[in-house]
């Protein structure tokens, strides 16, 4: 996915991060629109810049499409030294990139990929799609690997759990003995959890983690405070567990990481670890450069991205 949103608040690196201590913290999720569809957007936020090296987390859907629609369009748009990172619950996508792969993804399923240097990509409903509900995160590269090759991964499958009245799937990391394959570069964990009746259970966390929750459907309390779908609950650090219960049905989405240690900025689609990094994409993008590279049959024209305020008000 893909966003218009400036990210204005995120791109001072001296903004607020996370708490080294548990807490529980409410945060809303912001409404945006991504390619036509209505999205929550937990993070970042003015409260919140990032959750580990989770830097990015558009709740999209559950979305119905009027027959005839198109869906969720997103044209071809760049990205640099993040992975996006697209959760899917119901409905399809097809992803189109720079290197060539075009890959559907089905529910159950998540499509990662690599910006590294540089790629651009879509995403779009197939034709005839009736829905849509999916989770798209970014993920912040370390410095040693924010100019890295561009890479595609796809992966059908990842390992699931049930306990309690929860189905769990692990969608990156580490949980509790079971480790999923999708790739990543810094300490960092993912975990859906999806419930059809009231459900009371334990979750084993690291203490040296930071972790937020996001309900997607239904809601969930945790120290007796009650979370309704897009309110992140940010737990800070120190957990070795996470007592929580739920309403019925329900779907949650649990993140944690390492607190990264680094001056992120983020603006438009990319990520940068300088704001200089981030303007010379942009002049990249808009110059056409080899670097984002070819999309092949793109189903839009090209995003254009807003004017850079901190080159507008010259600062720099
Ligand atoms: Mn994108």
């Amino acid at each position: 996915m893909s966003t218009q949103d400036e990210n204005r608040e995120a791109a001072d690196p001296k903004g607020p991060n996370g708490d080294t201590a548990p807490c529980v913290r409410r945060l809303a999720a912001r409404e945006s629109d991504v390619g036509g569809i209505p999205v929550a957007r937990a993070l970042p936020s003015r409260k919140q810049r990032r959750i580990g090296a989770w830097c990015f987390l558009d709740h999209a859907g559950p979305a119905h499409f009027e027959p005839g629609s198109d869906g969720m369009q997103v044209g071809p748009h760049p990205h640099t030294s993040l992975q996006t990172f697209t959760w899917m619950i119901a409905g399809e996508l097809i992803h189109r990139d720079s290197l060539g792969y075009e890959q559907r993804i089905r529910p159950g399923q998540v499509n990662l990929m690599t910006a590294g240097w540089g790629i651009s990509h879509t995403e779009a409903s197939p034709d005839g799609e009736e829905q849509l509900h999916a989770a798209q995160l970014w993920i912040a590269l370390p410095h040693d690997k924010r100019h890295m090759a561009p890479r595609f991964d796809h992966y059908p499958d990842l390992p699931r759990l049930s306990r309690d009245h929860l189905d769990l799937t692990l969608l990156l990391g580490e949980f509790e003995g079971e480790q999923a394959p999708t790739l990543h570069y810094s300490p960092l964990m993912g975990l859906d959890m999806a419930w059809s009746e009231a459900a009371t259970t334990e979750l084993a966390l690291r203490t040296d983690f930071e972790y937020g929750i996001l309900p997607l459907e239904g809601s969930l309390n945790i120290d007796e405070e009650t979370f309704q779908a897009n309110e992140l609950a940010y737990l800070g650090q120190g957990r070795d567990r996470l007592s929580l219960s739920t309403g019925a049905p329900g779907r949650a989405l649990l993140i944690g990481g390492e607190p990264m240690d680094a001056n992120i900025t983020m603006w438009w689609n990319f990520v940068g670890h300088s704001r200089e990094e981030v303007a010379q994409a942009q002049d990249d993008w808009e110059a056409g450069d080899a670097r984002f590279g070819e999309i092949p049959k793109p189903n839009r024209p090209r995003m254009t991205a807003p004017p850079i305020p901190w080159k507008r008000s010259g600062h720099e």
